[in-house]
């Protein structure tokens, strides 16, 4: 009888312990990152309320439009993405009474029901990174800043684009010099577009469509139509980025495709994913936090790093750092007397902090010390008969080749090993 096999779901991927290791490493470098920044982790539910999310990122995006992964009958939703939920949180728990201005950040999976291709799959993981309750424009800086260190640290290299989309004070005339731009061109745009522009007519500008972006090349510029106070705040944060050698270039056309974004918005961009080409990207949402039930005109601004983009960047990359073992120590135990003597030494040097692996499985010499090396193990511990007698086993290094006698005693196995 033929057994069928059931796989994963199309967009879901398991991700397997030898990528683990990369995963780690980003986020292990990110979490280091993230807390010489002074941010604090908080950890958020993966289903939500259909509403918030309907409400915050709105209803004529891509996103809610045709992405989410929506229980109908039990209005729920699995979270597209995190910034909503944060700011759920943080209101419900009435965190700005606490402390004014939160700097939280989050780390986990995102669902959205989208096309799978490379570095683009149905559930992914982003870390979220969000400053409520200031406005200044030192803060956009400073955590611009901190995304392209995290960047520069991992040795992976991208470039940032920045744009302001104003507030509700500038956005509706720029909006309506806009839509007449578009209007005059309006035939040669693709259905998707015709639609947008009745609806939200600044996502024309982010369409993907050579022919459109063709179209729009000449479009007006939102940030020649700045109020003056948008435009100062924009200024100021150019000069923050400036003074910490931060490196950018204005991109008109970054519209975002979240409706509550507004003035800096910014995208890290690498040309080495195809389409996908986006690996960070955020903004300020002023007024969201409102929105959502929050305190009065409530500011923010925050990014999300999409994970399994910066993983197959760095798997680009050739670095031994990140693929690198930590078995500390492999112990060979021969015959029925060695393999029990190393099986109880091995659970005493787990009990002491020490990476141990040992096979049960009786294979040879050989063969154990052939999985030893696989397993990138720092020293291997032969136990036999022999050994037992003397009450010292043979320890090798397996990076210099180097033996040497060591007394069968958890303290004295780990005065070598733990050396390093
Ligand atoms: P894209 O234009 O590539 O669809 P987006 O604008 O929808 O991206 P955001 O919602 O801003 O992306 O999410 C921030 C980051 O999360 C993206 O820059 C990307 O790195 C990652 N991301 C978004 N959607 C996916 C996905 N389906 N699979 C993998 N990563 C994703
Ligand atoms: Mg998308």
């Amino acid at each position: 009888m033929t057994v069928l096999k059931i796989k994963a779901l199309k967009g879901f991927k398991d991700i397997l312990p030898d990528e683990v290791t990369l995963w780690k490493y980003v986020e292990d470098t990110a979490r280091d990152v993230f807390r010489r920044f002074n941010f604090s982790e908080i950890r958020l539910p993966i289903l939500e309320q259909t509403e918030l999310f309907a409400r915050s990122i709105g209803e004529d995006t891509d996103i809610v439009e045709k992405e989410m992964y929506t229980f109908v009958d039990k209005q729920v939703t699995m979270r597209p993405e995190a910034t909503a939920s944060l700011i759920r949180a943080y209101i419900e728990h009435g965190l700005y009474i606490q402390k004014p201005v939160q700097r939280l950040f989050t780390i986990g999976p995102m669902f959205r029901h989208e096309r799978p291709q490379k570095g683009r799959l149905r559930q992914f993981h982003q870390m979220d990174i969000e400053i409520l309750g200031s406005e200044n424009p030192l803060v956009d800086t400073e955590l611009i800043a901190m995304g392209a260190m995290l960047f520069t640290e991992l040795g992976i290299s991208v470039d940032l684009e920045l744009n302001s989309l104003g507030c509700p004070k500038c956005r509706p005339s720029y909006r309506a010099r806009l839509l007449a731009f578009i209007e005059s061109r309006l035939d040669a745009l693709c259905e998707d577009c015709k639609r947008r522009s009745v609806t939200n007519p600044l996502r024309v500008l982010d369409c993907k469509k050579s022919y459109c972006r063709e179209q729009v090349e000449e479009a007006p510029s939102i940030l020649e139509h700045l109020c003056p106070d948008c435009d100062v705040h924009f200024s100021h944060v150019q000069e923050g980025l400036q003074q910490l050698g931060v490196e950018y270039s204005l991109n008109k056309f970054m519209v975002r495709g979240l409706d509550y974004y507004c003035r800096t918005t910014f995208e890290f961009v690498t040309s080495d994913l195809g389409a996908q080409s986006a690996v960070c990207a955020g903004g300020r949402y002023d007024g969201l936090i409102e929105k959502l039930g929050g305190p009065k005109g409530g500011p923010g601004i925050g990014f999300a790093m999409g994970l399994e983009r910066m993983v197959l960047l760095l798997q680009l990359r050739e670095n031994a750092a990140f693929t690198r073992s930590d078995l500390e120590l492999f112990v060979i135990g021969l015959g029925e007397k060695g393999e029990q003597l190393s099986y109880g030494l091995v659970h005493e040097m787990r009990g002491q902090k020490c990476r141990v692996a040992m096979d049960h499985e009786g294979r040879s010499l050989k063969s154990q010390m052939k999985q030893a090396n696989k397993a990138g193990a720092k020293y291997v511990l032969i136990v036999g008969d022999d050994e037992i007698e003397k009450g010292t086993g043979v320890l090798k290094d397996m990076e210099t080749q180097q033996q040497q006698e060591v007394e069968l005693t958890c303290s004295a196995l780990l005065e070598v090993v733990k050396k390093h």
